[in-house]
């Protein structure tokens, strides 16, 4: 049976997450031939209505109101449970961000509906897709199947790759309004850390720093070595305890979890709780003295060596590779 998928996209300053188009590939997946329609929910996100389209959605529904200007929970679930009612669909996917994160049990408890959260990827398609994801703190993975009622899934960023974006592709983009009521908060201002470069959370190159960095200027290196591979730093808690760094770069299971294409692990020593946030990664290296840290085992490649002799040659190999 073919489905109607609804698709809550998502915008941060004015543009159009990646994980979007990724929980749209996943939904045509899931479709089976079926409808795919983007949700954008904002102040002013009817111009980016197209874009989800040029990544695959048939069509899109905005809801717009001041009060969605920032995420809140029970703006959020307002609007969206208002396009749900209009549109009835037989399934939902929301990208397992930390917005996801939250909207996806509170949806999924006013539907009465399972949820399949932090799916990397899905096996099959329509009805017999199988829904893989990990646990443990990513030592294992099970596979899920939705055997009845609602199909609600969330993505893991930078696991499902998104459709080819075709500018040629068109689609109907219209609004919903709701009156958003009831707030028990209102975001009046947020105000962000000023951070370098590229989002962690979606960086196709991490280099992360743990305890062994030794200091804040040690990190100064990783960050020279993320610039030129158009990357982003990140942590090991222990060196956000440390004080070298800030915890938002801590990457771990209760930090950020990132699946790069290449994560290069810096005087880390692969404790459980830190690979629950990289082992995904698609290529891993390692750089440690320590011949018997755990990070080797889920690395692909080991340096075994003091990281700051290694890293002022690696940085100067990418330099002279870039000439
Ligand atoms: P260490 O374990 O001290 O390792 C430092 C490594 O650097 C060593 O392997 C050493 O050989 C190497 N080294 C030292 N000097 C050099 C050098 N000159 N050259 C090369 N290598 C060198 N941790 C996380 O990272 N993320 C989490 O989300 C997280 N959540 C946690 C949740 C809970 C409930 C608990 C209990 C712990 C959590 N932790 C988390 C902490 C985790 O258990 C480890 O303590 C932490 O990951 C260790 O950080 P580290 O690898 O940087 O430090």
């Amino acid at each position: 049976m073919s489905k109607k998928v609804l698709v809550l996209g998502e915008a941060r300053e004015g543009a159009l997450r990646n994980v979007s188009f990724e929980a749209i590939a996943a939904a045509k997946t899931i479709a089976g031939g079926g409808e795919v329609v983007g949700v954008l929910c904002g102040d002013a996100v009817q111009s980016l209505g197209e874009e989800l389209i040029h990544y695959g959605a048939d069509r899109v529904i905005t809801v717009e109101h001041p009060h969605l200007k920032q995420y809140t929970s029970d703006g959020f679930s307002q609007a969206f449970m208002a396009v749900y009612e209009q549109e009835k669909p037989e399934a939902i996917v929301f990208g397992h961000t930390a917005l996801g994160k939250d909207l996806s049990p509170k949806i999924a408890s006013k539907l009465d509906s399972g949820l399949i959260s932090d799916v990397t990827a899905i096996e099959g398609e329509g009805d017999d897709a199988v829904f893989i994801r990990p646990i443990y703190s990513g030592k294992a993975f099970e596979k899920v199947e939705n055997k009845e009622g609602l199909l609600f899934i969330t993505v893991r960023p930078n696991n499902i790759a998104p459709l080819s974006q075709d500018a040629g592709r068109t689609g109907d983009v219209s609004s919903v309004s709701v009156d958003i009521t009831n707030l028990r908060t209102i975001i009046s201002e947020v105000v962000r850390k000023s951070t370098e470069g590229v989002d962690l959370s979606e960086a196709k190159v991490v280099v992360a720093g743990g305890r062994g960095v030794k200091s804040a200027e040690g990190f100064e290196p990783l960050q020279e070595l993320a610039n030129l591979l158009g990357g982003a730093v990140g942590a090991s808690r222990g060196a956000c305890d440390a004080d070298y760094c800030d915890y938002s770069l801590q990457i771990g299971q209760t930090g950020k979890v990132v699946t790069p294409d290449l994560y290069i692990a810096v005087g880390i020593s692969g404790a459980i709780q830190h690979m629950a946030g990289m082992s995904n990664s698609k290529v891993i290296v390692a750089i440690n003295k320590d011949p018997e840290a755990n990070i080797f085992k889920v690395a692909d490649y080991g340096i075994v060596g003091d990281l700051f002799e290694v890293l002022p040659l690696l940085i100067d190999e990418v330099k002279e590779l870039k000439k």
